[in-house]
């Protein structure tokens, strides 16, 4: 090893495993029990009213959202999930009975964008629309924003554009949106986005442009045509805050479904959450809600692909000064090659990566079998059906349980006496709108890695 080698200071077994593209546990020495209440990221601090303010905007959008998207009726244009009890799959998983219960937040579920991106992109346009209409004088402060439904409305909207670089789901939340809100709504996608996204989004009369590269590329390319046309608002994945906080309402949210649950969050209680993780804006903004409304007794995990373990070599980078800097995978040899679609980035937003630093408790990787198999037995156990991407946190409990890091984590935070008590919950982040055929074929790989394991 040379001393460029990204891996020469951290834990030699976990660099090996990283490298190996063998799924591995890194766990945050520098989490805080007591963080501040506002935290630095990118040179502004974030607090809780930010996210209070973002789940305020979704609130005066409710109205105009259950009038433009039929499927939001029901709900008044409330865009949320389910928290469902997952006991029928612990053993599948192999938990113990005495390692605590499991849940799933079912974001695979969500309305209008079919994945954890409806957060933050609805959010995002929202406050773009926001900022417009009150310009224009199309709605006042506090008042009705179903005016923007009108025709002369939409006209207005309308010679404004949205964009965003994405992989897929983010393409789809804000391109779905804006488009419906009368933008002008352009998606620039990756290699590796799926097609039937790239239809659905057509269908809908967003401009689909395709890039060669990887989602890298996809939003540099967007970024910089963007930046020629001040008529454009372009959706920053690698480094928006309104994307963020949109993310982080959820937490508000959540807090009332525990609640509601009789899921009780203290020292004799754990929360331990597991959050699949691209570029890092979803699970970071879910975590910073997380930890601002349940205190220090809820403990966050981003489950990323063995070839896309993009945050977990940030976190590593972060915690080596001599190395520092924003890696990517490929620097570590990895390919950035899975199924896992909605994870396939190569290098972690810098705003999600400062600001997880005293909150996050860690990061795991899994192999792109074991997110089939999991898919599988989500729909045999549960009969919910997610995407490969959703399905990264089910192997969080066994990370913890069944490993020599895992098992040293419990110790040190005292989780393991309290274990029996505490609450698993995994966050499923996609599959709504795949196609009955694409989820066939996820479930035929499923099931085939699971009768290789027999
Ligand atoms: C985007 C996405 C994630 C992760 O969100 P990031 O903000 O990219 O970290 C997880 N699951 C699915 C299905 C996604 O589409």
């Amino acid at each position: 090893m040379t001393s460029a080698d990204p891996s020469t200071a951290v834990n030699a077994l976990l660099a090996s495993r990283l490298r190996n593209a063998q799924p591995a546990l890194w766990t945050n020495p520098a989490r805080q029990a007591q963080p501040a209440a506002a935290l630095p990221a990118l040179g502004r601090t974030i607090s809780l009213d930010d996210t209070k303010a973002a789940a305020a905007r979704l609130v005066r959008f409710a109205g105009l959202l259950a009038e433009v998207f039929p499927e939001l009726a029901a709900t008044g244009g409330v865009v949320e999930s389910p928290l469902l009890p997952a006991a029928a799959l612990q053993s599948a998983l192999g938990m113990a009975a005495n390692q605590g219960r499991l849940f799933i937040k079912a974001d695979h579920s969500l309305p209008v964008a079919g994945s954890i991106k409806a957060r933050g992109g609805m959010h995002e346009v929202l406050e773009f629309a926001e900022r417009l209409a009150l310009q224009h004088g199309l709605v006042e402060p506090g008042g009705d924003y179903r005016a923007l439904a009108t025709p002369q409305a939409r006209e207005v909207l309308g010679r404004y554009q949205v964009a965003v670089g994405s992989t897929g789901n983010l393409g789809m939340s804000i391109g779905v949106v804006a488009s419906a809100l009368g933008f002008q709504a352009t998606v620039h996608m990756s290699a590796d986005a799926k097609e039937w996204k790239k239809d659905r989004l057509r269908q809908r009369g967003v401009q689909v442009v395709e890039h060669a590269g990887d989602y890298e590329r996809a939003v540099a390319a967007g970024r910089a045509e963007a930046a020629s046309n001040p008529m454009c608002h372009f959706v920053d994945d690698e480094q928006s805050f309104s994307l963020l906080l949109g993310y982080s309402a959820a937490a508000l949210h959540l807090q009332k479904q525990l609640a509601e649950q009789g899921v009780a969050v203290d020292a004799e209680h754990p929360l331990i959450v597991y959050l699949p993780c691209g570029v890092g804006g979803a699970p970071a903004g879910i975590t910073f809600g997380l930890r601002q409304v349940l205190g220090p007794h809820v403990h966050c995990f981003f489950a990323e692909p063995v070839q896309s373990p993009c945050f977990l070599v940030q976190m590593l980078a972060d915690s080596m000064q001599s190395v520092g800097g924003h890696p990517s995978v490929y620097d570590w040899g990895l390919t950035n090659r899975t199924e896992a679609d909605g994870l396939a980035v190569p290098r972690a937003s810098l705003l999600a990566a400062e600001l997880m630093r005293p909150l996050l408790s860690g990061v795991f990787t899994v192999a792109d079998d074991t997110l089939f198999a999991h898919l599988v037995q989500v729909l045999d156990a549960l009969g919910e059906r997610i995407e490969p991407s959703a399905a990264a946190g089910f192997s969080g409990p066994a990370m913890l349980t069944g490993t020599t890091a895992g098992q040293a984590w419990l110790r040190s935070t005292g989780i393991d006496a309290v274990l029996h008590q505490a609450t698993h919950l995994v966050w499923t982040t996609g599959g709504l709108l795949v196609p009955d055929a694409q989820y066939q074929g996820f479930v035929q790989r499923g099931r085939a890695v699971l009768a290789a394991q027999g």
